[in-house]
């Protein structure tokens, strides 16, 4: 492994293995790593010569009330991911997602890998980035790589250090709301407003949530809301409040109905 903490150095290491025939994987992270971002740079291992992480806290992302109020001096160039950004955690987090599409165009700059790897923990930005790559013909494949759970099912996070014993227990209420919506729409249920009843429900019962900033049925391409969970799936996204961490999470799933109706 070598470490590198100039731009430079990084582009000059990945741009000789790959004149040299390699392929180069990326995983950017933000540190404090664990078993979900381990899982994306074994996969970029299992696929690629030569792998890069990054880790860099992007201050760029963070609205001022959060970590960072810090930019870097000198910098004003910045990528608008259009209205895709505005919607769940954008409209919690404003300029959070033009914070992170700019870092990571900064890093593939940089790294120019042949692929990108991602977590669907956090499918928003996943979606973001794919629709950059494509908008403005960034020669990368992004690929979205599962959710690691702990064993009671709650997505690795960073973030889950914060809560408290008895905040952690309620937290895999998340989950496991959301896996008797997939329960639901696999029964045969179509219809998001009844799936998304059940879910609330579960989710208010188990995780008694300080608060839930969003809970929505959407298009896996476009992340819109739908009314119905048809053929093409979709994906149920949440975001909650238990304490003073915040938990975000999602699953994908089809209705048993819609398969069928539709195949
Ligand atoms: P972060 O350092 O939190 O910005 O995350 C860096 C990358 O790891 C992002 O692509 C995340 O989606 C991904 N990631 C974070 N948590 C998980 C998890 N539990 N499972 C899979 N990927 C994850």
């Amino acid at each position: 492994m070598r470490i590198v903490t100039r731009g430079a150095e990084l582009r000059g290491l990945s741009r000789r293995a790959r004149q040299s025939g390699m392929t180069v994987g990326f995983v950017p992270t933000m540190g404090s790593l664990h078993e979900g971002h381990l899982s994306l740079i074994r996969r970029a291992r299992r696929e690629h010569h030569r792998i890069a992480v990054s880790v860099f806290v992007n201050p760029l992302q963070f609205g001022p009330k959060e970590d960072f109020t810090l930019y870097p001096a000198g910098f004003s160039t910045t990528v608008d991911p259009g209205p895709l950004a505005e919607i769940w955690e954008g409209a919690q987090r404003p300029g959070h997602f033009r914070g992170v599409a700019s870092i990571v165009l900064k890093l593939l700059n940089l790294v120019e890998p042949d692929a990108l790897y991602l977590g669907q923990k956090d499918i928003q930005q996943a979606r973001i980035v794919q629709s950059m790559a494509r908008d403005l013909d960034i020669p990368v494949r992004v690929i979205v790589c599962p959710t690691i759970r702990e064993r009671d099912g709650l997505a690795l996070s960073s973030r889950n250090v914060y809560l408290t014993p008895a905040e952690r227990g309620r937290a895999p209420g998340l989950i496991r709301a959301m896996r008797e919506g997939r329960e639901l729409a696999r029964s045969g249920v179509t219809d998001a407003r009844r799936i998304l009843a059940r879910v609330r429900g579960t989710l208010r019962r188990e995780a008694r949530p300080d608060k839930i900033d969003y809970l929505a049925l959407v298009d896996p391409a476009t992340l819109l809301p739908v009314t119905r969970v048809d053929r093409g799936g979709a994906f149920l996204i949440g975001a909650i409040r238990i304490g003073n961490t915040r938990l975000i999470d999602n699953l994908y799933f089809r209705s048993r109905q819609g398969a069928k109706g539709r195949a």
